[in-house]
């Protein structure tokens, strides 16, 4: 079954990882969403976050209703500091 307690939360992307019920065996943990491809090191960010980003950065809604609509949703929203340091990075691009 997928270990609960072990999830990974990338913003909007989860990672899990298998647990055996019966023996103590755990698998490695997979990204359960799509990478944005680039050059370089460092983590490639995950699309549903760049998307939501672009999101926000394209209406007037901002990351504060962003998270209430998602709380509502009953969705786990992004850390504050994680939208703003998305935010940043899709406006730097952008004026790129
Ligand atoms: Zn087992």
């Amino acid at each position: 079954m997928i270990d609960g307690t072990a999830s990974v939360k990338r913003g909007l992307g989860w990672q899990e990882r298998l647990r055996c019920t019966k023996c103590r065996y755990v698998g490695n943990h997979y990204k359960l969403y799509n990478k944005v491809e680039r050059k370089g090191f460092g983590r490639r960010a995950a699309q549903i976050n760049v998307g939501l980003q672009i999101g926000i950065a394209s209406t007037s809604i901002g990351n504060t209703g962003t998270c209430r609509i998602l709380n509502t949703a009953n969705i786990i929203s992004p850390s504050k500091s994680f939208k703003q340091t998305g935010t940043n990075k899709i406006i730097a691009a952008l004026l790129l």
